[in-house]
């Protein structure tokens, strides 16, 4: 399997992990929209949400209910996406949700 992301998950490629669970991984972005910008992917090879197990949808998204309060405290503000297939903007076809600070001094969009 050629994805970025599943490398990650095997060790194949580094990356700053923060905290893991039976099935869910979150990381921080390498490329960060902003200071402490965070993925939160399964650890299986899912391109979109609907693809998931419910077991693996509810691990995710309480991965990201922990790790939003971490990355909330950065600024007071996060933004939440999915990019849910190619047309919608994914680019790394790897379920991820990010999370990433935000504060009234960023560019308007961005
Ligand atoms: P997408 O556009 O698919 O929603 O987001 C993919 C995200 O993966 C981007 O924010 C990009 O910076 C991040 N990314 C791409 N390659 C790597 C990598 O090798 N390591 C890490 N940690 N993040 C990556
Ligand atoms: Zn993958």
């Amino acid at each position: 399997m050629d994805c970025i992301f599943c490398k990650i998950i095997s060790g194949q490629i580094p990356a700053k992990i923060l905290k893991e669970t039976d099935d869910s991984i979150s990381f921080l972005d390498a490329f960060p929209l902003a200071k402490g910008h965070v993925l939160v992917i399964p650890k299986n090879h899912h391109q979109k949400i609907q693809d998931m197990s419910e077991k693996e949808n509810s691990d995710l998204f309480s991965l990201v209910h922990t790790m939003i309060s971490k990355v909330d405290s950065i600024t007071g503000s996060t933004l939440l996406a999915v990019h849910n297939g190619k047309d919608a903007g994914q680019e790394v076809p790897h379920v991820h949700v990010h999370l990433v600070p935000r504060s009234k001094y960023d560019s308007a969009g961005a």
